[in-house]
């Protein structure tokens, strides 16, 4: 009976005709009274499992969500649902949570958000002995670890939760992966007797792509313009002046873009980030200030200018792309400087020794992905212990593109030996330049021109060496000298190369023949298509309402629902109340005025 109440709040308020994955399982799980602890990636669909449930349930559902910012935006999307949602955090005055806690009391609401802080109040506790409780949503549960990053002490407070309301169901949700987390997410909140339930984690909608950087603003450019000419997206860098720079640069090209980064005031992220969320075609330049969430479901790329310090902080950041389920790409171009700059960062941290051996083994694991020939995605899942059953992906830049390896053994040793003849004293263009056979009065007066390996690289052009000499460094078989920044020094790893007893494997990320250079990228070719013209009529109608109600203009319809009709045109509300993503609410609301955009 309740199963088939799920179901039909799945197609009447939200729109959508069948769960997802787990969904229907967890649901049903819940709704018998039990409890779970939910791991699923971002844009699988965990806010259906708690609040379905809080739908098909009588009584109040308590959504325990560690980032007050996002509430407002949380509330306001399910009120556009026709629920009777609420949040309570410090925004409001007394009077406002006064009134919200009457009608939790009165049987009023049926989700309230609230700050994990909130429940470690007496007087909120008290108010909730006097509610109809039906479930606890602990949302982000991994704010209870301390080995994450977001570590909130409040969150280890919620074990009282059983204590205190022994019969109300718990479930606790979240996108990160690891064991480590996993347990400690059933140890400090005691639920030992939860079900669990992991889905895959692989993000399919996706595309990932890693590119050697040789001209980033233009590489950045032409990325751009050729896949996403009129998407909104997230561009990561490293420090905040060049975080300036591209915005400026990008908004000279004639791009909507914005900055983030912690050096700008409050006033002025807030300001960004609201265009971000509630403009189209919006582009946010930012450090990894930004990003912690983002809501937003229709990010259609996320493009990195350098690198990110672990495959956790890549995985997590591309992440931000395509909740919605829709293509998206997760791009980025690195090059030997890149690899350097973070090892230096490393370097001069005030972290205790341990933890600069593991952040450098992070890195090397970051690093290994972005040289690697094979399949990204299944780098990127077995990272996490998820090991896939295919063994291509079909959907990153390796499998659709096959680069190929060969035999560096005697490029290294040439590079190797031209480091060591000139004293280990110079950086990576100046062995360059003596491979290459340039000289210039530094080179004579030092007599280089003179050495065994003058021009003894000319197989090669200098961007292909440069390509060598990065993947020598991801590989560790040079050491980049940190304090004299940039010089390259013989590694630990470079004898048994110079002597002949390793081989090594190079990749062509540029094609080693000098043929011409190959960086172009088959575009997506998908169903969604974002260049679309009626799709981009409808996100413009979308637009209009979105300002005249104060919404973002996912929260009218999602990019998906807008791509539906654009492919069914819906000629009556019936045709349209079947489109994924029209539920009850919204077809009353704006069916008739989408309707009125087909009916010519
Ligand atoms: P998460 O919290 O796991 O990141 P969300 O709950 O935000 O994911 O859901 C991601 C997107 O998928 C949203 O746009 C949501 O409306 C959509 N979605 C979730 N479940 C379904 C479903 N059963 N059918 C269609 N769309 C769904
Ligand atoms: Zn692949």
């Amino acid at each position: 009976m309740l199963a088939n109440k799920a179901s039909e709040i799945l197609k009447t308020v939200f729109g959508y005709s069948e769960f997802r994955g787990a969904q229907e399982e967890i649901v049903n799980h819940i709704i018998s009274g039990n409890d779970a602890l939910v791991l699923m990636p971002t844009g699988a669909g965990k806010s259906l499992c708690y609040q379905v449930p809080a739908l098909a349930l009588d009584g109040l559902t308590i959504v325990i969500s560690p980032l007050i910012a996002l509430m407002q935006d949380q509330v306001t999307a399910l009120k556009e649902l026709g629920i009777k949602a609420a949040f309570i955090n410090s925004s409001l005055n007394m009077e406002e949570a006064f009134q919200i806690k009457e009608a939790m009391i009165d049987g009023e609401l049926d989700i309230v958000y609230v700050a994990p802080e909130r429940l470690d109040t007496a007087d909120f506790l008290d108010c909730l002995s006097d509610c109809e409780l039906t479930l606890f949503a602990i949302d982000e549960a991994h704010c209870v670890s301390q080995w994450g990053h977001d570590f909130r002490p409040s969150y280890t407070e919620l074990s009282k939760l059983k204590k205190r309301f022994p019969d109300v169901p718990r479930m606790a949700l979240t996108a990160t992966a690891d064991l480590r987390t996993q347990k400690d997410i059933i140890k400090y909140l005691n639920l030992e007797k939860a079900r669990v339930f992991i889905s895959s984690f692989d993000r399919k909608n996706i595309r990932y792509k890693i590119q050697a950087k040789n001209n980033e603003k233009k590489q950045l450019l032409d990325f751009i313009n050729s896949e996403h000419p009129n998407d909104s997206g997230i561009v990561y860098c490293l420090s905040r002046a060049k975080v300036e720079k591209i915005t400026k640069w990008l908004q000279e090209k004639g791009f909507n873009a914005f900055s983030y980064h912690a050096g700008l005031s409050p006033k002025v992220r807030e300001k960004n980030q609201s265009k971000f969320i509630k403009e189209e075609s919006v582009i946010m330049v930012a450090t990894i200030a930004f990003g912690m969430g983002i809501d937003k479901p229709d990010v259609r790329f996320v493009a990195h200018l350098d690198l990110p310090k672990s495959i956790e902080a890549y995985y997590q950041e591309t992440g931000r792309a395509g909740r919605d389920g829709l293509e998206s790409n997760a791009w980025m171009v690195y090059g030997a400087e890149d690899m350097v700059k973070l090892r230096q960062f490393i370097k001069n941290s005030e972290a205790p020794k341990e933890q600069k051996i593991i952040e450098n083994k992070k890195l090397d694991d970051l690093l290994g992905l972005a040289e690697a020939l094979e399949c990204r995605r299944r780098i990127l899942l077995e990272y996490f212990d998820e090991i896939p059953e295919w063994e291509k992906c079909n959907n990153c830049d390796n499998c659709l593109e096959p680069r190929s390896g060969f035999d560096g053994t005697i490029a290294v040793q040439k590079a190797l030996s031209s480091i060591y003849r000139t004293g280990e004293r110079f950086g990576v263009q100046y062995n360059i330049n003596i491979l290459l056979g340039k000289s210039d009065e530094r080179t004579e007066k030092l007599r280089h021109n003179k050495l065994s390996t003058f021009g003894i690289g000319t197989e090669y052009t200098e961007t292909q060496w440069k390509s060598i000499f990065r993947q020598m460094i991801a590989l560790n078989l040079i050491e980049v000298d940190m304090d004299s920044y940039g010089i390259l020094k013989l590694s630990l790893n470079s004898k048994e190369v110079l002597n002949g007893k390793r081989k090594i494997s190079l990749s062509e990320d540029i094609k080693v023949n000098k043929t011409k250079e190959k960086t172009k990228i088959t575009k997506i070719k998908t169903e969604f298509d974002p260049e679309n013209e009626i799709f981009k009529e409808l996100k413009k109608l979308r637009l209009e309402l979105a300002k005249e109600h104060k919404l973002a203009p996912y929260m009218v319809f999602h990019d998906a629902t807008l791509h539906a009709m654009a492919q069914t045109k819906p000629q009556s509300l019936n045709e349209m109340s079947k489109i994924s993503g029209v539920g009850d609410a919204k077809l009353k609301k704006y069916g008739q005025i989408f309707l009125k955009h087909f009916k010519t």
